[in-house]
């Protein structure tokens, strides 16, 4: 009930006019917002370098409108791969198909994600497809594999929360195609999507289990020593039981550290950050910047009621 409300607001307009034009609230957001513009994320991701992670930049953005924005969000990321290559920084990129035009006309999206692949082979760095909602899950997909026959350097997302999972975790692992496995921070209906925690634990669980199971058939890929190019599997949680249940798989299996990763969210959990880090896991932190701040902020407070408490509370602080 939470959640499926501050998923609604984060589809509200009228509520994202209203959020957006209080002052405090970007103060809150901005503890899980790297900054406005790349000079900013840099800072950010240097920080994060600094203390042994490593990143991936997300700029913010979906279900863009018009022509004109997916457009000016290419000639974004294809400055953000400038930028992390100039300043050379351990990290690759992040984007959401909606914000380059799939929902506007699908030879649109892919003539911008053909630029940003043009760049990030000639800055040999990696793309990973985040995931939306279930409505173009196919869709997404579909371009992942077209686009893997000529970039080898992409990779996406499972949301263990949907039933059509496994068979997806098949068959892009059959390909060898890095996944983040995540547990899915849409509102879905029981029709396509388990609807109680228990089970999306354990599916997350099981297809992390199937990605670990896979690492031998791929040749045991490591993450790059530059921190760009990932292994075959991340687990994206900051559920320490899940991660757990994946390093004790993966030790039974005797694989090296270096041939899965965890990530996490910039601003959440960095006790854990550390630990995993300091005890020898690549740990990658995703990291957000942009003015489009709302949608992705609603759903971060949609995942905890504490972050609802805390947003308040700064309400009333001076
Ligand atoms: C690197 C990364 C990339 C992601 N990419 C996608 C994507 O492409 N598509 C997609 O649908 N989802 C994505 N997600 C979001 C994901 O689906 C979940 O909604 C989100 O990670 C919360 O689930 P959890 O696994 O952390 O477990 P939960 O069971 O939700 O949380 C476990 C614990 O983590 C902490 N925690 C979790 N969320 C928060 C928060 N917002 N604030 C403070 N503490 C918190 C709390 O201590 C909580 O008890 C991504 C998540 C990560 C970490």
């Amino acid at each position: 009930m939470f959640r499926a409300f501050f998923i609604f607001l984060s589809k509200a307009y009228w509520a994202q006019k209203l959020i957006m034009n209080w002052k405090f609230a970007w103060r809150v957001a901005s503890r899980f917002i790297a900054g406005i513009n790349i000079v900013d994320v840099i800072k950010v991701v240097k920080n994060l370098n600094d203390q042994g992670l490593n990143v991936t930049v997300d700029h913010l953005g979906e279900n863009a409108l018009t022509v004109e924005d997916t457009l000016a969000a290419t000639k974004e990321v294809i400055d953000l791969l400038e930028a992390i290559n100039s300043h050379d920084v351990h990290a690759n990129v992040s984007i959401k198909l909606t914000q380059f035009g799939l929902n506007i006309d699908k030879e649109l999206c892919k003539n911008n994600l053909q630029n940003i692949f043009e760049q990030a082979k000639n800055m040999e760095n990696f793309i990973r497809i985040d995931m939306e909602d279930s409505s173009i899950t196919q869709e997404t997909l579909d371009l992942v594999y077209w686009f893997k026959t000529t970039y080898p350097g992409i990779g996406t997302v499972i949301q263990s929360y949907l039933y059509r999972s496994e068979k997806d975790v098949m068959n892009l692992t059959n390909e060898c195609i890095p996944i983040r496995m995540v547990k899915g921070a849409y509102k879905e209906p029981a029709l396509v999507a388990f609807p109680k925690k228990k089970d999306v634990d354990d599916n997350f669980d099981l297809l992390t289990k199937i990605c670990l199971d896979k690492i031998s058939y791929c040749d045991y890929p490591e993450i790059s020593e530059n921190g760009r190019f990932p292994p075959i599997i991340a687990i994206a949680s900051h559920d320490e039981s899940r991660i757990e249940n994946a390093i004790h798989y993966a030790n039974t299996k005797e694989l090296s550290k270096r041939t899965y990763e965890i990530q996490m969210l910039y601003g959440i959990r960095r006790d854990l950050q550390k630990k995993y880090s300091e005890q020898g896991y690549p740990v990658r932190v995703y990291v957000p910047y942009g003015t489009h701040w709302y949608p992705y902020f609603m759903r971060r407070l949609a995942e905890r009621p504490a972050n609802v408490w805390f947003f308040f509370s700064n309400l009333f602080r001076k």
